[in-house]
């Protein structure tokens, strides 16, 4: 008998991670780069500091300022407005995720996703003894719908994950394919639109909010990871309808929240524009390298997150290690030949350019 008496199914496994190495550019885990300004970071310590006076007491268990300031940040996004009851939040949108499976999921049911699409998913799957089923996307990284609706009306899955804009291709979902796909899923499931780097989308891109008056099992995930700067307080949310939300509630476990994740979130929320204001700069940015990458003969993924995924390398590893010797961590993640450069300062950016061409250049001699 092995020891420790670990599940069957996760014996030998390596948890999931990028490495986080200490390294000038980091371009590989889709941060925002810019941190928050003195005057945030004062604003957040006073926050914290009131909550640690009563941090002998429990939290707020049903988070109830947070959610009414999420739905009131959710509300731009869309005409018809989120109330408190149509949100729900832990600690980081992973969590989240992990709790839509702990509720929809499970022995006997099915989860699926379209390739390439978050790595993550599938854990959370194995984690609840949900079987994970996935189709394909095109070579231009899009969904077929026909074929999608197939895949749904034949597996019948209790939880669909669609990160749009997607994580790694950078693709955005036409609200007709969530739409289509919420009707194919019907009432023996939920439709997850995973919107982590929604804020990045291109002008005239909608959010998946939109649709959540008409389709009672969409969920729509977002994060305050990426566009808000705050991957570092772990607060992710998603909008659904109240009955989705109050499910999530039996899995939750007691005080998920803690009174410093609550406070520090809320003093952020209170700073949007400023976290937010530098995401039209990445956003030009991120043309501007996709554009820059083009013209130097790549093949790039047409993106509407912070980041892009380029290729195609007969040893992408080589290139990879290439940049790393140089400084720029990337990732080496998406299909067998792509890799994925998250998208930073204008500096770092200019950094990852030299660097990819001198590995271009040395690989070419
Ligand atoms: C980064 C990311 C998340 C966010 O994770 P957090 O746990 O909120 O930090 C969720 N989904 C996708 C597809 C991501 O890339």
């Amino acid at each position: 008998m092995d020891f420790p008496p670990l599940r069957e199914e996760l014996r030998g496994l390596q948890p999931y991670g990028a490495p986080q190495l200490d390294v000038p550019v980091q371009l590989n885990v889709n941060e925002n780069p810019y941190g928050p300004s003195p005057a945030v970071v004062a604003d957040i310590a006073t926050a914290v500091a009131e909550a640690a006076g009563v941090l002998n007491r429990y939290p707020d268990r049903e988070f109830t300022e947070l959610r009414s300031a999420l739905a009131a940040y959710l509300s731009r996004d869309t005409p018809h407005g989120i109330s408190p009851a149509q949100v729900w939040a832990a600690n980081g949108s992973n969590e989240v995720m992990l709790q839509l499976l702990q509720a929809f999921g499970g022995p006997g049911r099915c989860a699926l996703s379209f390739a390439p699409t978050y790595s993550m998913y599938p854990e959370y799957a194995r984690d609840t003894m949900t079987d994970w089923v996935q189709g394909r996307r095109e070579d231009d990284f899009s969904l077929d719908l026909d074929a999608a609706r197939a895949l749904v009306e034949e597996r019948r899955p209790s939880v669909v994950l669609l990160p749009s804009p997607n994580n790694p291709t950078g693709t955005a979902l036409p609200p007709e394919a969530v739409s289509a796909l919420c009707e194919a899923v019907g009432d023996e499931g939920v439709l997850v639109v995973d919107e982590a780097y929604g804020e990045f989308r291109r002008t005239g891109t909608p959010s998946a909010l939109e649709l959540l008056p008409q389709h009672r099992n969409l969920v729509v995930s977002r994060t305050m990871s990426k566009a808000f700067a705050l991957a570092g307080a772990r607060l992710g949310y998603l909008a659904a309808s109240p009955e989705i939300c109050d499910a999530i509630r039996v899995v939750r476990l007691p005080y998920h929240l803690s009174a410093v994740t609550q406070a520090v979130a809320l003093a952020a929320l209170r700073h949007a524009p400023e976290l937010l204001g530098r995401v039209d700069d990445l956003r030009a940015e991120r043309d501007a390298t996709v554009a820059w990458l083009r013209e130097r003969g790549h093949t790039v993924a047409d993106s509407d997150a912070n980041f892009a995924l380029f290729g195609t390398f007969p040893d992408r590893h080589a290139v990879w290690q290439g940049l790393l010797a140089r400084g720029v961590l990337i990732r080496e993640v998406g299909p067998e030949g792509w890799l994925r450069v998250s998208i930073g300062t204008a500096e770092e950016m200019t950094a990852f350019k030299q660097a990819l061409v001198e590995v271009m250049e040395e690989a070419g001699r």
